[in-house]
């Protein structure tokens, strides 16, 4: 019972609800879930429902709703990640770990020293989203983090009046740690309900890249005296800012 299933809001309604693909393949022949079972069912926006198995139809399987009632674990902050795509699968290791803490939504980015660009983004979206699905589900999270379109750095960092609060880790920053910008913001009274951090590839942002942020306002933070790969730099600082701001 502390599996936990998903299926997308549009296919909720007043007294069922519908799982289709992956997942009722999983239930109907993997875990062979019978008529009657119940079984624990998250949205992605919030809610998580208890049900029990009515019908099987072809690939779907429909279920009476039995109680509904908002997610346990999900933080109030929203952080989106604006993440320079890695090398190799690294970007995976990152949507995996990310939504596993908490996060709201993933931007991934190019910039100057970005060395990776997928040949199909599509199909990278689609892999996120699965791997973003099974990490909200196994750490007991409703929010499932929104995977935008790939855009360039210049594009991100010129839309971000809709945060509280933007910041670039940069590993050239050694004055101001990323606890003491969130930590002096709570003390001023600022309650950031949604926060930006930019993490940049495996070759760092450009000092111009660097400028061209803190004129849109975005604050250059450090994560510590150690040089981080860009996977750990983007899991320590959601970490981080998620302790303080949860
Ligand atoms: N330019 C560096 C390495 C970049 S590390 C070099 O090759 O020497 C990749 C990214 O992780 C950086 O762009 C930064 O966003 C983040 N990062 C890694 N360590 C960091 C630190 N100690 N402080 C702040 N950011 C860090």
């Amino acid at each position: 019972m502390d599996y936990y299933f998903y299926t997308p809001p549009q296919n909720i309604f007043a007294a069922h609800l519908i799982i289709s693909d992956e997942e009722s393949h999983h239930i109907k022949n993997v875990l062979r879930y019978r008529i009657g079972d119940k079984i624990k069912v998250v949205d992605g926006v919030g809610f998580e429902y208890i049900v029990a198995i009515k019908d099987y139809k072809e690939n779907d399987i429909i279920c009476s709703i039995l109680d509904k009632k908002e997610g346990c674990c999900d933080p109030r902050c929203k952080v989106t990640l604006f993440q320079a795509i890695p090398k190799g699968r690294r970007m995976d290791i990152i949507v995996e770990k990310t939504t596993e803490l908490g996060i709201y939504r993933i931007v991934p980015i190019t910039t100057i020293h970005s060395v990776s660009i997928p040949k199909s983004e599509k199909l990278k979206l689609s892999r996120w989203n699965k791997i973003a699905i099974s990490a909200m589900k196994q750490s007991k999270g409703t929010i499932l983090p929104v995977i935008d379109r790939i855009i360039s750095f210049d594009e991100a960092v010129k839309n971000l009046t809709q945060f509280d609060l933007s910041l670039i880790a940069h590993e050239k920053e050694n004055i101001t740690h990323i606890k003491d910008v969130i930590k002096r913001r709570i003390r001023s009274g600022k309650e950031e309900n949604s926060i930006a951090i930019f993490i940049g590839p495996e070759g760092g942002f450009t000092e111009e890249e660097i400028g061209l942020a803190k004129m849109d306002n975005v604050i250059p933070v450090s994560l510590g005296k150690r040089r981080l790969r860009t996977e750990t730099a983007a899991i320590v600082a959601i970490a981080l800012i998620l302790a303080m701001r949860h």
